[in-house]
């Protein structure tokens, strides 16, 4: 099995586990909107001051969940199912919509 976030042991028996790298391309499993602002901290209000914002659970082609925004121009382009391109870096990971050109590649 696969975890994200990496973890050292293995949550199934405790052994130890080894990385592996995630190709970050999946589909959309399910999502929510967050309509009011996050407790701060953690959550950082931008600078233009808080928006709805989706987030939504990324099904990776290697079987792994990962929670991330979805970076959509319009939240009602948002469908379960949907391809996107994950991007992890400081704090929560960020999701796209995968171009066309992209899919399957
Ligand atoms: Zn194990």
């Amino acid at each position: 099995m696969t975890v994200y976030p990496a973890d050292d042991t293995c949550p199934r028996c405790g052994g130890p586990a080894d990385p592996a790298a995630l190709q970050g391309t999946g589909t959309l499993w399910t999502w929510t909107v967050q309509r009011y602002a996050p407790k701060s901290p953690p959550y950082q209000v931008p600078p233009g001051g808080f928006e709805p914002f989706a987030l939504g659970y990324v099904e990776l082609a290697e079987g792994v969940r990962v929670a991330a925004v979805l970076d959509v121009d319009d939240l009602d382009e948002i469908r379960i199912g949907m391809p996107l391109s994950v991007t992890a870096g400081p704090g929560v990971p960020r999701a796209r919509p995968t171009p066309l050109s992209e899919e399957g590649s």
